[in-house]
């Protein structure tokens, strides 16, 4: 007998209601037997982890029997905004490698809205582990006491701007994954500014990045938000997917991170599995020899004209 085991991350337009729907249709059509969904989860990339066990019969005879088995097809989604003729993109990012010796990789964590995890504070706190956090407007007024902490140790953390609101920084009405973007230039503007305003009341030094809700943006957007004096943060791996992973596929994301890597997860789900392996991961990656680094401190290459 043999397993064969897939993993499919499928990238749906709508957290709301009908989205289930759509799931338990590609749930049919791959025979889905486990499912990882949480409409009210993280703040990107509402990515539906879908694995699938298939079972192969070890006796080729057994297929031969079945001549018809239908093939996988992809199962059709609706389009990702509708307004289809803007592209979005979702920048990558890196910092230059360190070459020979210990590798070096970015902790990146998105503050979007909600609460603190604290197994993931702890980690970092614990093991003075640097890292880079977006905090929104409307996290800070909900979090005092972790924006303490993070105040405490200006060694450990650079704090940068993810937003006012935690809106899509799209200069153009549509939504992203569900999420009515700001819509014209100005939004976009209020969402940068408003943000860092709120970054700078709290205490927190000026901002020079910044990371929209949901990581993806239009060229127009990234060009104003430039002209606005951000570099913005895009990144190279994806931790936590929206902190919608479990936790041991979180490790195996953090886990393929390489010299010169930018990792992007969440620090705003304490209920969520995927914090467990964040925390997990951190610790396997210093024991690893890893060397932390915050955005601010090593120079770096973004494209689609993020940062140079
Ligand atoms: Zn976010």
């Amino acid at each position: 007998m043999l397993w064969a085991s897939r993993h499919i991350s499928v990238a749906l337009p709508d957290d709301g209601g009908h989205s289930v729907k759509e799931l338990v249709a590609i749930m049919h059509l791959f025979r889905t037997d486990f499912i990882s969904f949480d409409p009210t989860g993280g703040c990107l990339m509402n990515r539906f982890l879908l694995t699938s066990a298939f079972l192969l019969a070890a006796v080729p005879a057994a297929f031969a029997a079945e001549p018809t088995a239908k093939p996988v097809v992809w199962p059709q989604l609706p389009p990702k905004a509708a307004a289809s003729n803007v592209k979005l993109v979702e920048p990558h990012l890196h910092v230059n490698r360190a070459g020979k010796g210990a590798p070096r990789i970015a902790l990146t964590f998105d503050a979007c809205m909600g609460k603190t995890d604290p197994r993931i504070l702890s980690t970092l706190v614990d093991h003075h582990i640097p890292a880079t956090i977006f905090v929104t407007a409307r996290w800070l007024r909900s979090n005092p006491e972790t924006l303490a902490v993070f105040l405490a140790h200006p060694d450990i953390f650079e704090l940068e701007d993810h937003g006012q609101n935690h809106i899509p920084a799209v200069d153009i009405p549509m939504a992203v994954y569900g999420i009515p973007a700001a819509g014209s230039p100005q939004a976009v503007a209020q969402e940068v500014k408003g943000g860092a305003d709120a970054m700078i009341a709290a205490g927190i030094p000026q901002p020079h990045w910044f990371r929209g809700a949901t990581a993806k943006y239009s060229l127009s957007a990234i060009a104003q938000i430039r002209g606005m004096g951000y570099r913005i943060a895009g990144y190279s791996v994806n931790g936590d997917s929206g902190s919608l992973l479990p936790a041991k596929m979180v490790e195996k994301q953090y886990a393929s991170a390489k010299d010169g890597d930018v990792i992007i997860s969440h620090i705003n789900q304490p209920t969520h599995a995927a914090g467990e392996g964040v925390a997990a991961s951190i610790l396997a990656l210093k024991a690893k020899g890893v060397q932390f680094v915050r955005l601010q401190d090593i120079p770096e290459q973004g494209d689609d004209d993020t940062t140079n």
